[in-house]
């Protein structure tokens, strides 16, 4: 009896500290631009949320000795100095939920694309400590873009962090809406997250994505150019969280950070309102941990905790292809490798921009299959040797006949390595055709006609020999009879063309 009323009595007292620490009020000294600062709220977290007395939600930043930086999240038109701010003792979360893919969403999770609310009673917090080493696995598993250049030369596995980057106007936001257009039947959820983009160039991002099925499995998050800086800071962190949760059911995810330079300037626009001390490029001392905290989330998970993935593609824009630059090298080394874009090949026609020179995969390699392996490293060699010899290709005619035919292969390889936007390619349909290329079935064919053989190519493959394709991507491998059944398909379809 008496140990009954002492725990009664301590469940009282933990109750009781408990209340009194969620119930803290401070004072609003001054707002602006969605930056509030309090005072009062000494025992306030990192992260937490706090209430204003016209009902708007904040999030507290920047701790300082004996004042709080808080952002508003949403309009902060109600707050006025010496209003009333409360914390509430919870970190900021996010609802989460299966019914979300397929919709639009904005930061704080709320619909914003007209059709019903989703109703939920899970929520993720918005920044969480990333998986550790021993609930991680190595990167095993492709993730097929379907974009030729990339399967082919930069190939990109679950769970790897793998940055887009380029000039402004450059392709980036193409490659990574093709690699999420080329999921369809692949087991990938899709999260896109456009941080502080037009709302009319996100529309027409979500507009191509319905029209290419591709909503049935994708979540978009937006943060508009004309909303507050607060959404564009937190909106990747709300991406990551929904992608959490996927990721812990088991799901592989794929997360589109569009972009994280802009992401960069809202922080730095929040910072230099707080008067935070700004460092290199005006950016606070802490710019690296924005990217890096949120980067390290992305993982892939071993069967223990359920074997999810989250595989993220983080866009970065460059001025000028000035790569050494504060943010893009910061976030080069974070990710496990990058896909840059140059404006020069974007001009000359050669679309998509990528420069295979400069662009890696650090993990990816191991994820490939072994079909495309095998195709793939001849690609890479032809391609090399024609960028140290194309600078000879003008004097044409007094080559040695070994170079002039290396010189002949490349020019060819360049065609088949464009693609058009909206048109990814299954892995057995570019292992047929980077097959073709590289034993010389192609040398014969002018350069100009390269890009129509190659269509009629797909075309017959698909109608004729569907057999083989399916080969391929049941065996994932070149065995000497795929091998035999192959070239006869293709000597079958030159006669044709
Ligand atoms: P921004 O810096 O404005 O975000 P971005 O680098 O994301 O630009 P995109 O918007 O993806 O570039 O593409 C720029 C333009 O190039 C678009 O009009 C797009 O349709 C076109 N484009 C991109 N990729 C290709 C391609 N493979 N083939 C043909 N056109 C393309
Ligand atoms: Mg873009």
């Amino acid at each position: 009896m008496k140990n009954y009323i002492v725990d009664q009595l301590k469940k009282q007292i933990e109750n009781f500290e408990t209340q009194s620490q969620t119930e803290k009020v401070g004072k609003v000294l001054e707002v602006g631009d969605g930056v509030v600062r309090v005072e009062g709220l000494s025992d306030v977290m990192s992260q937490e949320m706090l209430e204003f007395s016209d009902g708007s939600l904040g999030v507290a930043l920047n701790l300082e000795e004996d004042q709080v930086g808080a952002i508003v999240l949403g309009d902060y038109k109600g707050i006025k100095e010496s209003d009333e701010v409360k914390s509430t003792g919870k970190i900021l979360s996010v609802p989460v939920s299966e019914k979300m893919i397929g919709r639009v969403l904005n930061p704080l999770g709320q619909t914003i694309d007209g059709k019903e609310e989703i109703k939920t009673d899970e929520f993720y917090p918005i920044e969480k400590i990333a998986p550790g080493v021993i609930s991680r696995k190595s990167v095993h598993e492709p993730v097929q873009t379907g974009i030729k250049a990339i399967d082919a030369m930069i190939p990109v596995g679950r769970g790897q962090r793998e940055l887009i980057i380029g000039d402004r106007q450059t392709g980036k936001t193409a490659v990574a809406i093709d690699a999420i257009i080329n999921q369809k039947g692949q087991d990938m959820v899709c999260i896109y997250v456009a941080i502080g983009q037009k709302e009319s160039k996100i529309a027409r991002i979500v507009a191509e994505l319905e029209k290419n099925g591709a909503m049935e499995y994708t979540t978009v998050i937006v943060a508009g150019a004309s909303d507050p800086s607060s959404f564009s800071f937190i909106s990747p962190y709300s991406g990551c969280a929904l992608g959490e949760y996927f990721m812990d059911k088991g799901l592989d995810v794929m997360i589109v950070y569009d972009d994280l330079s802009k992401h960069a300037w809202a922080y730095r626009q929040i910072s230099l309102i707080l008067r935070r001390p700004p460092g290199r490029e005006a950016y606070p001392g802490d710019v690296f941990y924005l990217h890096s905290r949120l980067l390290e989330r992305s993982a892939k998970l071993n069967e223990d905790f359920g074997g999810g993935s989250m595989t993220a593609f983080p866009i970065i824009e460059t001025q000028a292809g000035d790569v050494s630059a504060y943010i893009p090298t910061n976030v080069i080394s974070i990710t496990d490798g990058q896909i840059y874009l140059e404006a020069d090949l974007f001009y000359k026609g050669i679309r998509p921009a990528i420069n295979p020179g400069l662009s890696v995969s650090r993990v990816g390699g191991s994820a490939q299959t072994k079909a495309m392996k095998k195709v793939a490293g001849k690609l890479r060699l032809d391609l090399a040797q024609f960028k140290e010899l194309e600078a000879f290709a003008q004097f044409g005619s007094d080559l040695d006949e070994k170079t002039r035919a290396q010189i002949e292969r490349g020019r060819r390889t360049v065609e088949i390595l464009k693609q058009d936007q909206y048109s990814p390619l299954s892995m057995e349909n570019q292992v047929a055709i980077i097959y073709a290329l590289i034993n010389g079935f192609l040398d014969d064919i002018e350069v100009n006609k390269i890009i129509e053989w190659e269509k009629s190519f797909h075309k017959f493959m698909h109608s004729s020999k569907r057999e083989v394709l399916e080969n391929i991507a049941d065996e994932k491998e070149l065995t000497d009879e795929i091998v035999e059944k192959l070239e006869s398909a293709i000597k079958d379809f030159k006669e044709t063309f």
